[in-house]
């Protein structure tokens, strides 16, 4: 086979592709989004708290503020009397006050009134109303949570690139800011080309084919972390898929179509943009997946034109549109993490080739993964696509697996973002 040789017609590595596309992709500009909004985002800018955290000294118990030193020797045997001089609730609104020998009811999370330096909890008490007896020693600080321990005012509370999790997003609500600095979801836009296609919810005719990559590429963009859109579908034709991405440059980051990029004489996407001169079409060494286009369109916005098999395209998105959506939006980790598991089948694969085999994988009760084959290798089956749950990788260097081999295996997890 020719073009599995050096030279002029040598395929590009998926590796190459990878590198050229995150050449050609950046981060997204940061933005300011309200907390919920933020949710999974990565942060971009130093955080600092303005106030101490906690803001005030306040009992991390339900039971009595009291001076330490009227408890000391106080035994069950020999409790220490101390008079009640009043109850503290959360959310009071001044700080009370109390002299030596008396004590005062406290909630959790109420202000430590003056004179008192430590809380006794209630079931180390008699729980009394007028008195209280304490039936054990108390020290200086105990069960009082001090302003500032948590935080001290103006510490780092986050750094820029910390990603923005329900625990960093409670933080940041306790430290009072209400919108943060951060790296939006990039707004990809899908497109799927192909004069065969009909929008879902129609019986397809003699010839006709439903659009179902706009759907799997939209969610899959979506499960990546962008604010994907599906466009729909634009036919074979010059002028109206021209037409089409220039009406979308303004709203995207990405641009990603689906179909088109092969030989065949219909191949519009990869005849019409080849012109334009700013997006390059080539042959990449994987299967399924071959053709693939990358480039720039307008102000220097990122298109991928995935070849249009529905296994194709979304193999194609995993390899490379995933990782572009994670660099812009700042992640440090751009690739899936692979996992090693014991193959259940064979299967052969060109040499030279990548080959990316949909997979189920298991869980063996013993610990490690066991992975099936599901389906053939053919790129239009949608059914076995459907069953997987994994990416089986046969290497460029391998031309078959064998069953009981161990293989190299992309879960495809759900981000559950
Ligand atoms: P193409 O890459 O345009 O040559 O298309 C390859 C195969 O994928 C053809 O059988 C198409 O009908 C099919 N196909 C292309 N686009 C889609 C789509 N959006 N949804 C489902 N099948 C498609
Ligand atoms: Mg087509």
């Amino acid at each position: 086979m020719a073009e599995h040789a050096e030279g002029a017609d040598r395929l590009r590595t998926v590796d190459e592709h990878l590198a050229a596309v995150l050449d050609g992709v950046g981060t997204v500009d940061p933005i300011e989004l309200t907390l919920l909004d933020a949710q999974g985002l990565l942060l971009a800018e130093d955080i600092r708290a303005d106030f101490p955290l906690p803001s005030f000294d306040n009992s991390a118990m339900d039971g009595y503020a009291v001076r330490a030193r009227d408890t000391e020797h106080a035994s069950t045997e020999q409790p220490a009397q101390l008079r009640v001089v009043g109850d503290v609730a959360a959310g009071a609104k001044a700080r009370s006050g109390m002299g030596p020998g008396l004590a005062m009811r406290i909630m959790t999370g109420a202000p430590v009134p003056a004179g008192a330096d430590a809380v006794i909890p209630l079931e180390d008490t008699d729980r009394g109303l007028a008195r209280v007896a304490v039936h054990r020693e108390v020290h200086t600080g105990e069960c009082v949570r001090r302003a500032g321990e948590d935080l001290a005012s103006g510490a780092p509370a986050l750094g820029a690139g910390a990603a923005l999790g329900p625990q960093q997003l409670g933080l940041l609500a306790a430290i009072g800011r209400d919108r943060v600095l951060v790296r939006p979801r990039p707004r990809v836009i899908i497109l799927s080309t192909g004069s065969e296609l009909i929008e879902v919810g129609h019986t397809p005719s003699f010839g006709e084919v439903i659009d179902s990559n706009s759907y799997m590429l939209t969610s899959a963009a979506r499960d990546a972390g962008a604010d994907a859109r599906r466009i729909g579908i634009v036919a074979d034709d010059h002028a109206a898929l021209l037409d089409t991405l220039e009406s979308q440059l303004l709203r995207a980051d990405v641009l990603v179509t689906t179909g088109g990029v092969s030989m065949g004489a219909f191949d519009v996407v990869k005849e019409a943009l080849s012109e334009l001169g700013t997006v390059e079409f080539t042959r990449v060494a994987m299967q399924p997946g071959k053709p693939q286009g990358f480039g720039h369109l307008g102000d220097k916005v990122p298109i991928f034109c995935l070849p249009g098999n529905p296994v194709s395209s979304l193999v194609s998105f995993e390899a490379f549109v995933r990782p572009a959506i994670r660099k812009l939006l700042g992640k440090r980790s751009l690739q899936r993490a692979t996992v090693q598991a014991v193959a259940l089948d064979g299967a052969t694969s060109p040499k030279g080739i990548r080959q990316y085999r949909r997979g189920v994988l298991h869980r063996e009760a013993a610990g490690g993964y066991s992975v099936s084959l599901s389906g053939g290798p053919g790129s239009h089956l949608l059914a076995a696509l459907a069953l997987s749950n994994c990416l089986v990788v046969i290497d460029e260097d391998d031309t078959e697996i064998s069953a009981g081999a161990e293989v190299t295996v992309i879960p495809l997890l759900l981000s559950n973002r």
